[in-house]
């Protein structure tokens, strides 16, 4: 089969014959139809996790069509089923997970293998193309919203720092899962408008005042934004850092809001993938998707690594 592989950090990708995968027991082929590219794409080639045994076929954001089930989304954080997290549903979290991608080959090709056909759920006449980001760019601001909620009574505010692709679904969850009033912050004026276009309250720019907030969530994770992050949550709020960019957020009395919660958001559970399918499904989610050929990978990540992604960017192999 065609397959998109990383043989070396800091190169790019290969377009290349690779060996068609054969299944075994549980496992489950499917057919790739739409494989969405993400910003941890980018860190995996530039080298983030030295540790990921290489050569790897990327792509963890997919959809296809499964022998005997039809079009599925493939939830892809797959866990040993063992531990204490797994047994909790929580397999994001397992520390023995495999994800497709990085550990297993995913799906920047025709074809990928997963585990258990627990991992597949069905479509429900969703478009596969666009159905894909939903399994990360989808699935991670909905945990995170989740788990904030109990903060963001009516009359408060929470503030989303990055309107990209998952800040995007971060507004959304926002406005339908809370009271609060939401202030949406990204330097790109579209992203912005954008924002408001999806429900947001209010913008502002990285250098703008803004108001203290209940809750505070960063989709991009550097010094800069970490810092405005704890400069504008309130004593005894709570800050979820979910962007991997490579900031340090200095902790102790003094640095950060007394009692405030300081905490990451990782990914999303089965469970609460298969809730993200259904707001989809009843067409509470607006998302765009732009696609390209498996063959123009190298093209899409530099789009992205230029910030020039409006949207997600989905692959079509
Ligand atoms: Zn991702
Ligand atoms: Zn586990």
């Amino acid at each position: 089969m065609k397959a998109a592989t990383l043989h070396r950090f800091g190169a790019p990708l290969e377009l290349r014959e690779w060996p068609d995968p054969k299944v075994h027991g549980e496992e489950t082929l499917v057919r790739v139809l739409g494989a969405g590219v993400c910003h941890t794409d980018l860190h995996i080639i530039d080298g983030r996790f030295p540790t990921l045994r290489l050569p790897r076929v990327l792509g963890h954001e997919i959809a296809g069509q499964a022998e005997g089930i039809g079009e599925v989304l493939v939830y892809a954080s797959w866990g040993c089923r063992a531990c204490a997290l797994c047994q909790r549903g929580e397999e994001q979290l397992c520390p023995r997970a495999t994800e497709p991608g990085w550990v297993r080959d995913g799906g920047y090709a025709e074809y990928v293998v997963v585990p258990s056909r627990r991992y597949l759920l069905p479509l429900g006449g969703l478009d596969p193309v666009r159905a894909a980001p939903l399994a990360d760019a989808g699935l991670t601001p909905y945990r995170a919203v989740r788990r904030i909620r109990r903060w963001l009574p009516p009359g408060s505010t929470a503030i989303v720092i990055g309107a990209g692709g998952l800040g995007q679904f971060a507004v959304q969850y926002l406005k339908l899962l809370t009271d609060a009033r939401v202030i949406a912050v990204d330097p790109s004026e579209a992203k912005r408008r954008r924002a408001q276009e999806l429900g947001a309250d209010e913008t502002a720019s990285p250098g703008d005042q803004l108001p203290p907030a209940r809750a505070v969530l960063d989709f991009v994770g550097s010094d800069e934004t970490l810092t405005l992050a704890a400069d504008v949550v309130e004593r005894t709020g709570i800050l979820v850092q979910i962007g991997e960019g490579i900031g340090c957020l200095p902790f102790g009395f003094g640095l950060v809001p007394h009692e405030v919660h300081i905490t990451n958001s990782v990914w999303g559970s089965l469970a609460e993938l298969a809730s993200v399918l259904g707001h989809a499904n009843r067409g509470e989610l607006d998302w765009h998707v732009d696609t390209l050929g498996l063959d123009q990978v190298n093209e899409a990540l530099d789009r992205l690594r230029r910030g020039e992604v409006a949207g997600r960017l989905v692959l079509v192999p």
